[in-house]
Order: structure tokens, then sequence, then C-alpha cells
């Protein structure tokens, strides 16, 4: 077993960091998370470094390179902010990646071009108000009137759209199908379409790249921006899974990791009793709970990348990593806020940001209840 990394992998994680460090400096990340501010300025310099096209082949405009170097970049980029990872991870893994896996072959030349190249964004859309962890319920309806489809219904925890110029958005198409997973169709709709509204939502934390309310009122689509088959959506979205759940995973490692050092740092500065707490064994004892818990979730992350890389399945691997990665990152920011004592809630410290962010990730793209159904199943239970 090779624990290592190329000398290349390694520059890119060295590149990222410092890049990081220089753009992601504490007043940026609250002013942005402060005022619901997508960070466009970040969102724009990761996409002059070419990084929006690293899992994407070269014929693409894409630097061709593979899952590893994915999961390199978005532990980094969430060691740096998770609104850095999550900018990316809408438009890049979310929006591009599954163009590249089911789309139209002139959605591929064009959009994931463009994307690579910084011009537009994407966001994903299928959640609904009746509509969550069921995730093949889809209802938002889109009839099919030959050259376009009509869209009526409502989406909802639209992350980024408004700030996206194309939503993926998940349609039913056929609603006398024998089977919920069948008549699902993914299109790319402009999010400048006649008929189409948005209604940010206020939200717990993450506010710099918040979740959107987004209502369909006759929004047409052209045919040919359909991804895949029509009515063959449900086979196509779960294409993309193994690489979004490392994804996430990887982001949360790295946060996870971020939370650790900072705690570090504030219980060795910290004096009480006439010495730093970092001192007292029940503080020890909690960091090293926590470092624990960040060195496992990026290991059970790389797992993931590893085997996608090799091309192995990896359907429980990749819910085991996105339900550890998401709930020992709350838990690792819940003992930071203690390790901080009263400091930990206040504005004026990372700790409380670190706390409200971290809430959301045993929600979104799964919530853990579900990947722990779908471990069960793989384990034969
Ligand atoms: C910050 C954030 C960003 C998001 N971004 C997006 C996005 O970009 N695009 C998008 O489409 N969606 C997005 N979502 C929506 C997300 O995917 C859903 O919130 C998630 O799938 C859960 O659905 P729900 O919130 O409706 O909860 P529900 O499905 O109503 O679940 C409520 C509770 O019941 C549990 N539960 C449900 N079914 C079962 C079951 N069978 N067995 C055991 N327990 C069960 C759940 O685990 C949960 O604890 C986002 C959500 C959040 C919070």
């Amino acid at each position: 077993m090779e624990f290592g990394f190329t000398e290349e992998q390694n520059l890119l994680r060295e590149s990222v960091r410092r890049f990081m460090r220089k753009e992601c400096t504490r007043e940026y990340v609250r002013e942005c998370s402060r005022n619901y501010r997508f960070p466009i300025e970040l969102y724009d310099k990761m996409a002059a470094q070419g990084w929006m096209g690293i899992p994407f082949p070269e014929k693409y405009g894409g630097a061709g390179l593979g899952p590893m170097e994915l999961a390199i970049f978005l532990e980094e980029a969430g060691y740096g902010w998770y609104g850095a990872g999550t900018s990316y991870f809408s438009s890049v893994v979310l929006g591009a990646y599954n163009i590249l896996l089911y789309g139209a072959e002139w959605q591929r030349e064009q959009l994931i071009a463009q994307m690579i190249r910084g011009e537009i964004k994407f966001a994903f859309a299928l959640s609904e108000p009746n509509v969550g962890s069921d995730a093949a319920a889809v209802e938002l309806y889109a009839r099919d009137d030959g050259e376009h489809f009509t869209l009526n219904g409502t989406k909802m925890f639209t992350t980024n759209a408004h700030v996206a110029d194309y939503i993926l958005t998940v349609t039913r198409t056929d609603r006398q199908a024998a089977r919920k997973h069948d008549g699902i169709t993914v299109m790319l709709v402009d999010a400048r379409a006649p008929g189409l509204t948005m209604r940010p939502l206020r939200q717990l934390g993450r506010t710099a790249t918040h979740t959107n309310e987004l209502r369909f009122t006759d929004v047409r689509v052209p045919r040919r921006n359909v991804m895949g088959e029509v009515g063959g959506g449900w086979t196509n979205l779960t294409k993309g899974l193994g690489v979004e759940r490392m994804s996430v995973a990887m982001m949360y490692a790295g946060t996870a990791q971020a939370i650790v050092d900072y705690a570090v740092a504030y219980a060795k500065e910290r004096k009480q009793f006439g010495q730093s707490i970092s001192k007292f064994q029940a503080i020890q004892h909690k960091l090293v709970d926590m470092q624990v818990k960040a060195d496992q979730s990026r290991l059970l992350g790389y797992r993931v990348a590893w085997m996608l890389q090799q091309g192995l399945p990896c359907f429980k691997e990749m819910s085991i990593a996105k339900l550890h990665a998401s709930e020992a990152l709350f838990d690792i920011a819940n003992q930071g806020v203690q390790v901080m004592g009263g400091w930990g809630v206040l504005e004026d410290y990372d700790m409380e940001l670190y706390f409200r962010d971290s809430r959301i990730g045993m929600i979104g793209a799964g919530a853990s209840e579900i990947q722990k159904s779908i471990i069960a199943k793989q384990m034969g239970l």
C-alpha cells in the first residue's frame, strides 16, 4: 500500500495551500458570510489558476487529471474555507462533471470549456418542497412540447443558483411511469429564462454559498438542453455519486483539520490556573479526539479517491466517507467550541462560524440516515 503522493500532486497541494492562505483572509470570509455574498473574487481567481479544469479531459479544455488530484484540491480548499470548496463543488462537480458523464457532445464541448475558463457557472436542482431524501419522487413537471419542454414547479435548497448561468434541473417528464425512478429527465435551464424566479433562503450557516428556492412558471427549455436520454435521468444521476461524495468528504476533511489547528493554537495560547489550557489532560484528550477524527475523514476520503482512480466499485466506501467526514466535522467544531470556552461562541473568533457552517454537512448531499441505509444494504442487512 502506498500512502505517498507524487511530486506533481505535492506541488498542487502546496500551490492551493499558498493560494488559500493569501486569498481567504478571515476578513474576506467574514464579510462574505455576514452579507450572504458569493465569493466571486475568490472563485474567479481559482478559475484563473486553471483549477476548474482538474477532473476534465484535455479535449474539453481540462487538465486531464483524476479523482486523486480533485481530492487534494478540495481538501486544501476546505482547509482554507468551506466557501472556496462549495463554490467550486456546485459548479465543477455537481455541474460540469455531470455534463461530462452524460451530457450531449455540444454541451461538453462548449459548456465545460466555458466553465473551466470561469465564464459560466452551474448549480444543481433536485430537491423540492415535497422531495428530499426520497429524491426519485421528483414532481417538477416538464411537458414535452416538441422543440422545447415547458417546466412548472418549485425547487428548494438550490445552492448558488443565484450566481449560476445554467441550472441542471431534475424534472419529471413522465407522470405515468410504472416506477418513480423512470420518467425522470435532467435538463440545463438558462438561469435567466423567462418564468424562472428565485428567492434566497436564510440559513444557519454556509451563508456565503447559500441555497435558494426556485419557481418555474411555463419555463421553456430547448430540447437540445436535455442531458442524456429523456426518461433516463435517474440512472445518469447515480453515475456521479462517487465523485460527489468523495468531493464533499475531502472538503470536510480539510475544514476539520483547519478547526483542529485553530483549536490547538488557541489552547496553547490561553492561560488559566497559571498555565496553558493545553497542559490540562481534559483539553488534550479533546484535541486528540478531534485530530483522530480528522485523520479518519482524510483517510476514508482518499480511499475512495484511490478506488475511483482504479475504476473499482466503491458504493459502500463513498457513503462511509461522506457519513464519517460530515459527522466528524460537526463533532470537531462542537469540541472546538468547548476547548475555547466562552470565546468559542463569540463572532470575533473563527470557531463560532466553523460551528455554524459545519452543521449542514450531515444533511446536504444525502443525510446521515440515508448514508447509513445505503451502507447497511451494502453490508447485506
Ligand atoms: C446547505 C444545503 C445545501 C443544499 N444544496 C442542495 C443543492 O444544491 N441541490 C439540491 O437539489 N438539494 C440541495 N440540498 C437539499 C438536500 O439534498 C436535502 O436537504 C436532503 O436531501 C434532505 O432532504 P430534506 O431536507 O427534505 O429532509 P427529509 O428528506 O424530509 O428528511 C428529514 C429527516 O428524516 C430522515 N429520513 C428521511 N427519509 C428517511 C429514511 N428512509 N430512513 C431514515 N431516515 C429518513 C432524514 O435523514 C432527516 O433526518 C441542500 C441542503 C442543504 C441543507
